[in-house]
């Protein structure tokens, strides 16, 4: 699991990545690095204030046996024997999982359900996933609008007053956020605006998963958990928040072995890529990591953990809290390092990544390559390859 990622040795990736596959078609182009760690340090800033109001927050503190199936319903909120202070979690995080923060310099899909949203309202935002300056302006003149404070940030106060109950035959731009998020969790939707029969479906899908009653019907409560939610795709998860890190970052290749590093602040969520059972990993090279072996046997790999909330032998779902990311171990950088292993096998990670991403089924972990995504297999003798060791 060695890994030297520091912000220098990112910034060498990314132009050996560059010169080896060349801009054109290339995902990541020649990006500032300092906007890179400046997207991963909001997310670090949510954090660090220890806020519940985003969805890392709500994960963070949800209890490990609690699954996104836990519907309200089934909560024993007034069960004896569990303390007061237990209850009134256990009905915070089954009643919703918290809203997220969305804000400048973000993006990705949360950015673009809120620019479609602001079009709704009589905005005229470029639906382009990219919170920029336009995006920041429509939003402090929605809040001013509606008496909150204007501060630019998509929160839990602005976001249920900005989302819009919508039900079976809306169209326009609502709609278009609706289907952004049922796309996160793998809907695959066209975004037309058109709530037809797919979109129906989809909706009802989603709140019979979530324990959010029948019909297709989209209240605030429906908008919550979608946007709150952490997704999962053909049973699979993000193992990062969607908003950590730009799309690029999931194809870059590692350093001398199939996996990835990916370079999120200390301190970030990570959640189980698959079901499985957790064994905890505390080594040199490691350091406070977790391995996560799914029902084919296929095991998940997270090192580099500042702290690890599960422990050995526990059962976790795909999506749930696993720990937080660090420096841990042989590293000189804090990042997720995240592999996939069949047997005694290393596969390349970056494609399984990529289509939790995009909120489409990954390939089955036995399909994804063993080469073609580290540098020793990019190119045979690299210039920069000492500076990535
Ligand atoms: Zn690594």
């Amino acid at each position: 699991m060695r890994s030297r990622l520091s912000t220098a040795g990112a910034a060498v990736a990314v132009l050996v990545g560059t010169v080896l596959r060349g801009p054109a078609g290339s995902s990541r182009g020649m990006r500032p690095i300092a906007m890179r760690f400046a997207v991963a340090g909001i997310v670090g800033l949510g954090l660090a204030a220890g806020t519940p109001a985003t969805a890392a927050g709500a994960a963070a503190a949800r209890p490990a046996p609690v699954t996104h199936a836990a519907a309200p319903a089934t909560v024993p909120v007034t069960a004896p024997g569990i303390a007061p202070d237990q209850r009134a979690t256990a009905v915070t995080f089954a009643a919703a999982p918290a809203w997220p923060l969305v804000q400048q310099g973000q993006q990705g899909a949360q950015v673009r359900t809120v620019q479609y949203l602001l079009n709704s309202r009589g905005e005229a935002l470029v639906p382009d996933g990219v919170f920029g300056s336009l995006t920041l302006a429509a939003v402090k003149r929605f809040q001013s609008a509606n008496g909150l404070g204007a501060d630019g940030i998509v929160g839990p106060l602005t976001w249920p007053v900005l989302v819009v109950p919508l039900a079976a035959g809306a169209s326009g731009p609502a709609v278009m956020a609706l289907q952004v998020q049922l796309n996160r969790y793998g809907a695959g939707l066209a975004v037309d605006g058109e709530f037809g029969p797919a979109t129906a479906g989809a909706v009802t899908a989603f709140k019979a998963e979530y324990g959010l009653g029948t019909g297709s019907a989209v209240d605030v409560t429906v908008w919550q958990w979608l946007v709150g939610g952490i997704p999962t795709v053909g049973g699979y998860a993000l193992p990062l928040p969607h908003g950590a890190l730009p799309r690029s970052e999931y194809d870059d290749p590692h350093h001398d072995y199939p996996a990835i590093d990916l370079p999120v602040p200390t301190g970030t969520p990570a959640y189980a890529s698959a079901s499985g059972t957790v064994q905890a990993v505390n080594d040199s090279s490691c350091g406070t990591g977790a391995v996560i072996t799914d029902a084919n046997s296929v095991r998940h790999i997270f090192c580099h953990f500042s702290r690890r909330v599960v422990a050995g032998g526990a059962r976790v779902t795909a999506g749930d809290l696993v720990g937080y990311t660090g420096a841990t171990g042989n590293v000189t950088g804090p990042h997720l390092h995240f592999g996939i292993k069949t047997g005694s096998t290393n596969r390349c990670p970056q494609r399984f990544l990529l289509a939790l991403y995009d909120g489409v089924t990954p390939p089955a972990p036995a399909t994804l390559p063993t080469t073609g995504c580290y540098y020793a297999t990019l190119h045979p003798q690299p210039p920069l390859l000492d500076y990535l060791k």
